[in-house]
């Protein structure tokens, strides 16, 4: 019997096209304005799934994995997997892909563009414009941060959270604003100290120094809260705080009462916590710009996206090794191989 691979949310055209040309048998599992199923569903409709196909964000627990003890993929939609519990899929022999790379730059774009509009208060001062309150010199409210050195030629500095590729592409950016680059991130600290115009940081270190600090590190247990209360009480008063990785690396709550006393100059978030919710008092602040996980959202690089998840999906229904591999460990695993063997 042909694989069966399910994609139970509404992934692109050029997706469709990978799984349709495989010829394997593919599920759809959406409502008609691409609404996710319940869980209930996604655990009924995974019963007769080998492959599942979800969105990034998308949770899919032990009790999806565990549904079906056939299951032989999880082609994660996103460079980020946090959605997917891969401890479980590991145990159950499930692998489980991402799409790393052809989201970095648009990424990094994101949070540029992020960084710049807080610094500046682009969405503020359009809003003023658009509105009719333009009616003169535009004064102290709307008074910006310099990204560049500024009249006093003083280099700024970035912090940058997570060196990975995403974070080096932020510094990349960077360049054309001589800043001075710090960045923190313990597994590749080595790299950071040969990488020219970059030094390392310890957190705490690179908090107390930076001007803007950016997040890029994954969300991981390690992770969760990796900046609390005591941590934003080391920034700057001007320091601006850009986070477009995953919302719990920010303690929210702990933000918004940041914001709210002044203690630094802003945040520019693309994630949050209880994603689509906003912490309470989030939305009223003056000195935040708030984008709704939009990222990786352009065409080319979510149509490349669906390719590449579709891509891996097919390999694995092929019960080939597929590339993006987050769980390697899962390939010498006794479970995995008696799937692949029978
Ligand atoms: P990556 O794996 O290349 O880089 C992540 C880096 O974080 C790694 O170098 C890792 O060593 C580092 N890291 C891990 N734990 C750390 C810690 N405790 N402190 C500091 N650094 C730590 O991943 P990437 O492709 O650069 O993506 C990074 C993250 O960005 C993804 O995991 C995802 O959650 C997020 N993301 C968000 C969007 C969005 O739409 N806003 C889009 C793409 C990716």
């Amino acid at each position: 019997m042909a694989s069966r691979i399910l994609v139970p949310w509404a992934l692109a055209e050029s997706g469709r096209e990978v799984l349709k040309k495989s010829r394997l048998r593919v599920t759809y599992l959406h409502g008609p304005a691409g609404e996710l199923p319940k869980l209930e569903e996604l655990v009924q409709a995974v019963k007769e799934a080998d492959v599942v196909l979800p969105r990034g964000g998308q949770p899919v627990p032990r009790e999806v994995l565990a549904a079906n003890p056939a299951l032989r993929g999880v082609a994660n939609h996103g460079v980020g997997y946090d959605n997917v519990d891969v401890v479980s899929a590991t145990e159950l022999g499930v692998p489980v892909t991402n799409t790393p790379e052809i989201l970095t730059e648009t990424t990094a774009d994101l949070a540029w563009a992020l960084l710049m509009a807080t610094a500046r208060k682009i969405p503020q001062t359009h809003n003023l414009t658009v509105s009719g309150r333009f009616t003169g010199p535009v004064g102290h409210p709307f008074m910006g941060m310099d990204i560049g050195p500024g009249g006093s030629n003083l280099p700024k500095v970035l912090g940058i959270i997570g060196f990975g590729r995403i974070g080096r592409a932020v510094m990349r950016r960077s360049k054309g604003f001589k800043m001075k680059v710090i960045a923190y991130d313990p597994p590749l600290r080595e790299m950071i100290e040969k990488t020219p115009g970059v030094e390392y940081r310890e957190l705490h270190d690179l908090l107390k120094e930076s001007d803007f600090v950016t997040i890029h590190c994954p969300l991981t247990k390690e992770t969760h809260h990796l900046i609390g209360r005591n941590e934003l009480e080391l920034l700057k008063p001007t320091a601006i705080l850009i986070n477009a990785s995953r919302g719990p690396v920010v303690d929210e709550v702990a933000l918004v009462s940041v914001l709210k006393e002044k203690r630094i100059f802003g945040a520019g978030l693309d994630v949050y916590e209880k994603e689509p919710q906003l912490a309470p008092g989030l939305a009223e602040l003056d000195n935040v710009v708030l984008l709704p996980h939009i990222g990786s959202l352009t065409q080319d690089t979510r149509n490349q996206m669906a390719i590449v998840a579709a891509k891996n999906a097919v390999a694995m229904a092929r019960k080939k090794k597929p590339r993006n591999l987050v769980n390697p460990e899962v390939l010498t695993r006794p479970e995995y191989l008696q799937k692949v063997s029978s």
